[in-house]
């Protein structure tokens, strides 16, 4: 789908995965005007295909559009462009419980630019790949590092929405950390050096009794679709949760400690490095990411009720 600037998006259509052709001046290449986003299809038993939540997806990408200066497709476009795009490809969603399909859509500045503006002319793509575990781990607990020297984020920036750059600014530490070893680096916010933000693609989580907290929405962490849905399930099946500043003290004390995303669905964390030293919780999944992981994963499998009415058939 192309749109010029201060126009609307022209219908698409749906091409075979290929190279596609850029001027060297197109806004994302020089100025960084690229978003992205990431949901799921899944094949339910009876083989029919449910999309998880994609106009929260959508809507995510209209925000960050709005930050970028970038003009982006309204919510019902955004929607049909990955209904028709997983529909094109149902042969690659994987049986029920063995993967899903990856939906990566794409926004960006692909009209040509020099100097310092927005792009004259925006391009929407749609591409998808079938895909197992994110983490090697699968649901065993990951192994996360504090990194103290880098930031992904900083107030006032684009850390809470789905820029490339925000991934460019973390490739240094999450290669470094996974050279020694760790599934991923957690990040703390970049004032106090104290309080937890989020893993380089992922949500954190940490609980204590049945108290649940995340890092809350500020404007330096990605707005999770996976967190949003947790914390729903969660208040569902009694906890309690707080979006509050979580110190990363508080990882000290936990019970339990878990990531949300997308890709990772829900990670147990096994184990958080901070300053050389290593803070475990046990060797096995907790029972509250067990429980969340297996009511969210069921919940978008279709294999119980949705009440929510989160999930969106395919014919
Ligand atoms: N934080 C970051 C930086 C991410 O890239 C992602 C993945 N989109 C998340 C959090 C989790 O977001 P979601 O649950 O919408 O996939």
């Amino acid at each position: 789908m192309k749109c010029s600037q201060g126009s609307n998006f022209l219908n698409g259509e749906l091409k075979q995965f290929g190279n596609i052709e850029l001027s060297p001046s197109a806004g994302v290449l020089n100025y960084g005007q690229g978003l992205f986003e990431g949901l799921k299809a899944y094949r339910k038993e009876d083989g029919s295909i449910l999309l998880f939540r994609p106009e929260e997806n959508a809507l995510r990408m209209r925000m960050g559009a709005e930050r970028m200066c970038m003009q982006s497709p309204t919510v019902d476009q955004f929607v049909e462009a990955v209904k028709a795009t997983v529909s094109a490809n149902k042969r690659w969603v994987p049986p029920s419980g063995k993967g899903s399909l990856y939906i990566r859509p794409l926004l960006m500045g692909s009209g040509a630019v020099l100097g310092l503006a927005p792009a004259p002319e925006y391009t929407f793509i749609v591409y998808v790949s079938p895909v197992g575990n994110y983490f090697k781990e699968g649901l065993a607990p990951i192994n996360l590092v504090i990194e103290h020297e880098l930031h992904r984020a900083t107030p006032g920036g684009t850390g809470g929405v789905k820029t490339i750059g925000n991934y460019a600014a973390v490739l240094k530490a999450q290669s470094a950390a996974k050279a020694k070893g760790y599934s991923d680096v957690l990040y703390l916010d970049c004032v106090h050096k104290k309080y937890l933000e989020e893993v380089s693609s992922c949500n954190i989580f940490v609980v204590k009794g049945n108290v649940i907290s995340t890092p809350a929405i500020k404007g330096t962490i990605l707005p999770g679709i996976t967190r949003k849905s947790i914390i729903d399930v969660a208040r569902s099946l009694g906890f309690q949760v707080e979006e509050r500043l979580v110190a990363v003290d508080e990882l000290l004390e936990a019970d339990e400690v878990f990531c949300t995303g997308t890709a990772v669905v829900i990670s147990p964390v096994g184990s958080v490095t901070y300053l050389g030293k290593r803070i475990s919780y046990g060797d096995g999944v907790g029972v509250v990411s067990q429980q969340l992981y297996s009511v969210l994963t069921r919940l978008q499998m279709g294999l119980i009720e949705d009440k929510m009415n989160w999930t969106v058939s395919l014919p």
